[in-house]
């Protein structure tokens, strides 16, 4: 007898394989655990290939312009009417030399998915995620965020027609991220507390089914569906060449585990034939993960922390999707490491002025290459797929407090603005000066 192959989607708890129905609000398991979309692969590895895919990016149709969308066989089963796309996913790869160099790698390509629509990773997620909230009935959406996701889920909401609540911790996120969030029309919810803070108390809001609320934070499963095709969309633009490693800010975790679910996809569906290992960087300040995983994530080296970092996306101490995370590392042979808040806002100011610009958790990633290969635990030939995660206009406040003349600090590439009388003496005195300011490395 022929078993019927597989052709729908499946929720299933990633721990002990309990399976739920995907059209019903659920975000763990009973036992705890977290739950995980199994796409139907077997069936699909006769529909994918690179082909459709290569052929979709000359296509004007909507959801074909949609870096998410564009892999839409591995997204689950949504019909071009109710996805909620604007669509997202269509940031540059990048190549510096400059930036090459400062980290020491062979090759480096940075993709900056700052360049999303409302400026960072986290429309990818939203997405489906929105979709996913509308296919359910939702009225309600809501998170806990340190800012993008907050962003994020208020314009999808706005786009979707839905009410959206975003949980923030009050004081800790930047003026910028609030700014768009309330302009976007979401309700904004400052906790007395810290991000962690803000997590619980929303896991429990949405726990409560009399409540209504669809929470769409990365322990959705939906939402990290959306995120895997920033691997996807990049190893696309690189003609599918497969980099030596993918390095990544992590926090909450949810795109470690969402890259690697995206990777052992694309190995089981013949998109790629191997498997490059994946790079976590932590901020020193917030980094239980790159703490477990020094101690070989052997049992009880995993302990929450308070989270302190200038890098406010990644400010973290107890990440939802740690468990997964922990999973794609050890499958990947991965590394995880912490670097300091001055080595991210030195290479924050690299990426910068080499005019790509990114927000400073985005820069932890450059940080923690540069790191590795001095530490020599990354081959100084090695080739590297960097994902910048968050736009540069997102934390005006980290720019202006570094650039800020400061004679007791020194740091690369301080620019401070400079205030002249409006006379043709004061000009030409600085463009006398024009050498230091002109065109080259910030060392
Ligand atoms: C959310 C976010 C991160 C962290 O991603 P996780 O999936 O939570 O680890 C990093 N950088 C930026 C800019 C973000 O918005
Ligand atoms: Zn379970």
């Amino acid at each position: 007898m022929v078993t019927a192959e597989r052709t729908t989607v499946r929720l299933v708890c990633a721990e002990c394989g309990t399976e739920y129905p995907t059209g019903v609000p659920r975000y763990r398991c009973t036992c705890g655990g977290l739950l995980t979309v199994e796409q139907p692969l077997a069936a699909l590895r006769e529909t994918v290939s690179r082909e459709l895919f290569d052929v979709r990016l000359a296509s004007r149709a909507r959801l074909d312009q949609s870096g998410v969308w564009r892999f839409r066989e591995l997204l689950g089963d949504y019909s071009p009417g109710e996805i909620v796309s604007k669509p997202e996913g269509r940031g540059n790869l990048y190549e510096d030399a400059r930036l090459t160099d400062w980290a020491g790698v062979g090759q480096l390509w940075l993709k900056h998915e700052g360049e999303n629509p409302t400026g960072s990773f986290k429309d990818r997620g939203m997405t489906v995620g929105m979709t996913h909230a509308r296919r359910l009935g939702a009225r309600t959406v809501a998170c806990a965020s340190s800012g993008n996701t907050s962003a994020s889920l208020a314009s999808y909401a706005a786009t979707a027609g839905l009410a959206a609540l975003t949980f923030v911790p009050e004081g800790k996120v930047s003026t910028a991220k609030v700014a768009q969030t309330i302009a976007y029309g979401a309700r904004v919810i400052q906790i007395r507390g810290d991000f962690d803070a803000a997590m619980r108390l929303v896991q429990e809001v949405a726990e409560t089914p009399e409540y209504g609320v669809y929470l769409l934070n990365s322990i959705n499963p939906f939402r990290l569906e959306g995120q895997k095709t920033i691997v996807l969309d990049a190893l696309q633009a690189l003609g599918w060449r497969v980099p030596d490693a993918i390095v990544l800010p992590g926090g909450n975790l949810g795109n470690t585990a969402a890259f690697g679910k995206a990777l052992e996809e694309a190995l089981a569906l013949g998109l790629i034939d191997r498997i490059p290992q994946i790079i976590t960087v932590q901020a020193s300040g917030a980094a239980p993960f790159a703490r477990a995983f020094a101690r070989g994530f052997a049992p009880g080296s995993y302990r929450p922390v308070e989270a302190k970092t200038v890098a406010t996306a990644i400010a973290i101490g107890d990440p939802v999707s740690y468990p997964r995370a922990r999973r794609v590392i050890q499958t990947t042979e991965g590394i995880v490491l912490a670097v300091s808040d001055e080595a991210i806002l030195a290479a924050k100011a690299q990426i910068d002025r080499a005019g790509i610009g990114c927000e400073p958790a985005s820069a932890a990633t450059l940080a923690g290459l540069r790191a590795l290969i001095t530490d020599g635990l990354l081959p100084a030939k090695a080739s590297v797929l960097a994902i910048l995660t968050g736009n540069l206009m997102k934390d005006a406040e980290a720019i202006a407090a570094y650039h800020q003349p400061d004679p007791r600090s020194e740091r690369p590439g301080a620019n401070p603005p400079i205030t002249i009388d409006p006379t043709l003496d004061e000009v030409k005195i600085l463009l006398d000066e024009a050498g230091r300011w002109g065109a080259g490395s910030t060392e």
